[in-house]
């Protein structure tokens, strides 16, 4: 058994864990476990500073979780565009590929709580029936390996995905999605990554809430990832108590680039049932935004979205920099709210275009290939 292996059997799971541990109460901890996941790694656990920092909020269940049981229970309407059950197809030209149920940890803020750690949900079928749907829909070459937590898969079962989707022409590039560099980088070896390697272009999006999970492992498992050729993103959630500030956010993100992990989205907490008490009014994030643009590298600097309840997927938000304008002048500001006059380009009224005649002659007909075709 390989050392992450040991980590994650040596997990907080059960209720009297929750009890010990935790000192929350028994009947408490029962009916947490009743509607929810726990597994709290001993690496994760060791990052916890004190009772109720911003580790332990993540990771810890805390009663407020059945505060709102009735809440919705698929607020992005996942179900709804699954045309099989692993795959989300959402988008034009991508789609994601549930292809585990399990995680290393099960983070409380997860949209996909009520899901996630529910192994009767993916089996080696649903999997098969993913890589059909993909190689029977042309239109997707973008694959983004979901789940669950899809490096919580053996390197022989994720081999088997990849080499899978790797014999589907039609497939440009393949994302993992995965939180292991943050909560068990030991789990990125130099086995996975000669393993990755193979089936290039593989890009990875990991998912680092607070600047005190930077920590010399999880550098080394994205130095390891990037250094196998992967280029590595980060995808953040915003939460109450954890990172709803923006020197916090500042410092994540300066953090992420020294680990040479670039920061791709800040995603607004979803409404979700056992985890809205994370969630943060839209103007939290828009001042967070607000205070890294101009302030850091751009680099810094990822997309602040809100994943529209109702399927409408990622939308972006940025704080307005456009004071006023008309058809000159734009009056903008900048990241110190001072302000600039931008004389636009006017362009001249152009004349209408004459009226096309019809043609005297049928013209020649040309032969033309379909692609020509649409251009003309
Ligand atoms: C987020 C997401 C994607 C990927 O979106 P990008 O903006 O390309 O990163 C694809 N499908 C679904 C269902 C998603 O939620
Ligand atoms: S690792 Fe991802 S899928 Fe798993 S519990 Fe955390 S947020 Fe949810």
């Amino acid at each position: 058994m390989e050392y992450w292996q040991t980590l994650l059997r040596e997990s907080i799971e059960s209720k009297d864990q929750l009890v010990e541990r935790f000192g929350i109460k028994p009947e408490v901890a029962e009916r947490l476990n009743e509607f929810f996941q726990t597994r709290i790694n001993p690496y994760y656990l060791s990052l916890i500073r004190y009772p109720g920092d911003p580790i332990w909020l993540q990771a810890v269940p805390d009663e407020l979780e059945l505060s709102d049981i009735d809440a919705p229970e698929d607020p992005l309407n996942e179900d709804a565009m699954s045309p099989v059950p692993s795959i989300t197809h959402r988008y034009p030209d991508r789609v994601l590929f549930l292809v585990t149920s399990q995680c290393s940890m099960y983070c409380r803020f997860c949209t996909r709580k009520r899901k996630v750690g529910d192994s009767s949900k993916i089996s080696m079928k649903y999997i098969q029936e993913g890589l059909d749907y993909i190689a029977a829909h042309p239109e997707v070459r973008d694959v983004i390996l979901s789940g669950g937590d899809p490096l919580t898969l053996t390197d022989f079962m994720l081999e088997k995905i990849l080499k899978g989707l790797r014999e589907i022409p039609h497939v440009e590039i393949i994302r993992l999605g995965t939180k292991i560099p943050c909560v068990l980088p030991q789990r990125v070896t130099p086995q996975l990554c000669d393993m990755i390697k193979k089936y290039h272009p593989i890009y990875v999006n990991t998912h680092f809430n607070h600047p005190w999970e930077c920590t010399p492992e999880a550098k080394l498992a994205c130095e390891m990832l990037a250094d196998a050729g992967c280029p590595v993103g980060n995808q953040m959630v915003l939460m109450k108590g954890v990172n709803d500030d923006a020197m916090v956010v500042k410092e994540l993100m300066q953090k992420l680039l020294a680990m040479r992990v670039r920061p791709y989205y800040i995603y607004q907490a979803d409404i979700t049932k056992g985890a809205n008490h994370f969630r943060t009014p839209v103007k939290t994030g828009l001042e967070i935004m607000d205070k890294l643009r101009g302030w850091t590298s751009g680099l810094a600097i990822p997309h602040y979205v809100i994943d529209a309840p109702g399927g409408g997927g990622k939308i972006p938000l940025q704080p307005n920099y456009v004071i006023s304008h008309d058809e000159n002048t734009w009056v903008l500001r900048n990241y110190k709210y001072d302000i600039y006059n931008y004389p636009d380009v006017v362009e001249e009224q152009k004349p209408e275009p004459p009226k096309r005649r019809k043609p005297i002659r049928a013209p020649r007909k040309k032969k033309v290939f379909a692609k020509q075709k649409d251009a003309i």
